[in-house]
């Protein structure tokens, strides 16, 4: 047994510090990003936001709103190949710059990536996505997906330290999925005592990743928009979102009423609720690792993108960041022991 003593952080122990700007308006900042992968494909050019890869949140109903704004969905891995064609049918081949398809490493999840990929040419991203990326199992998926799929971007994770960003990177992946444990409706970090904080995830694996000409994306975690703008600060070049996207019209998940309130479920995605759904319940070998919870039904995603995008356009401003990428550069965090004021509630 060993201990690291050095403080790990989340995104409540920091603030941003502000910095002199020239900047007069957030309507100066841009948040598109250009991205040059390692292995697969051409550039990439948008807003580095994405809706997580759960039924509840990566439906082809977010892929849709989001990638009008040109916005990022990893769409969820249970979607039939016959919906995937309809889809693609409908929507044309602009839409894969914004949707990458996700899979698990099984025999079967293989087999039906291929047949979307077969089927559906134009697209380009490969979410390839386990709640544990250090297994060797993995990092042979990651390998054989490569050589299978040359052209391709191929996402992958979740992992949360430097050394396994650069073995999944040189395993063919040309970005990272970082985080165990910071999600809204996760319970690993109960169950299982595993995870990390997700900022130094976040700094370490960028550094890691950057160094090798890779990306990552942090998963998990954001509760406000602050907590997105920290995430980039930190070094992310993609953040991930799950419960900020929940409840939506666009979202997945049932529309319940109670006491005249309109919600949606929203479950991870090893929860019973999903285990149930998907796996015919919970093996007797694993416990559930995930919560279902209710959200408040809060309409078109539209409006909370705009809330989402004006915060980190607003955060750019404080430091005098004209664009996104340059945000990271010019953040100073401050170690901090209170947040906001919670006075009249959250
Ligand atoms: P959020 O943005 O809601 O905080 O986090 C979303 C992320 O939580 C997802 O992208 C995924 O990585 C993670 N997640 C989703 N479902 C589960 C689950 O059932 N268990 C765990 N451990 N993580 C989950």
């Amino acid at each position: 047994m060993r201990i690291e003593s050095d403080i790990k952080l989340g995104f409540k122990d920091v603030m941003i510090r502000p910095k002199r700007s020239t900047l007069s308006s957030r309507s100066e900042v841009s948040l598109m990003r250009k991205f040059k992968f390692m292995h697969g494909g051409k550039d990439w050019e948008g807003i580095p936001v994405m809706a997580a890869n759960m039924d509840t949140v990566g439906t082809f109903e977010m892929a849709t709103a989001l990638a009008s704004e040109q916005l990022f969905t990893a769409v969820h891995k249970h979607y039939t190949p016959d919906q995937w064609k309809f889809f693609m049918n409908k929507n044309g081949n602009a839409i894969s710059e914004y949707i990458a398809v996700s899979t698990g490493t099984s025999k079967q999840d293989s087999e039906k990536l291929d047949t979307i990929l077969n089927e559906n040419t134009s697209l380009r991203f490969i979410c390839i996505d386990v709640a544990n990326g250090y297994s060797e199992k993995f990092v042979a998926f990651v390998k054989k997906t490569r050589d299978k799929h040359p052209d391709k971007v191929i996402i992958a994770g979740n992992v949360v330290t430097g050394e396994m960003v650069e073995e999944l990177l040189l395993a063919g992946a040309d970005a990272i999925k970082v985080g165990i444990g910071p999600g809204s409706v996760c319970t690993t970090r109960v169950k299982t005592g595993v995870g990390y904080p997700q900022l130094s995830a976040i700094i370490e694996c960028a550094d890691a990743a950057h160094g090798l000409g890779g990306q990552i994306i942090s998963d998990g975690g954001c509760k406000v928009p602050g907590d997105v703008a920290k995430a980039f600060g930190g070094g992310a070049d993609f953040v991930m979102l799950g419960g900020m996207l929940a409840g939506h019209d666009e979202s997945g998940g049932e529309l319940v009423e109670k006491d005249g309130v309109k919600y949606r479920l929203f479950y991870g995605m090893s929860s019973e609720t999903a285990m149930n759904k998907y796996a015919g319940g919970v093996a007797e070998y694993r416990a559930s690792e995930g919560k279902t919870v209710k959200v408040k039904y809060r309409g078109a995603v539209a409006n909370t993108l705009s809330d989402i995008l004006g915060g980190i356009r607003s955060a750019c401003t404080y430091v005098g960041a004209k664009s996104l990428k340059e945000l990271t550069k010019r953040t100073t965090f401050i170690r901090v022991q209170e947040q906001h004021n919670e006075w009249f509630g959250e």
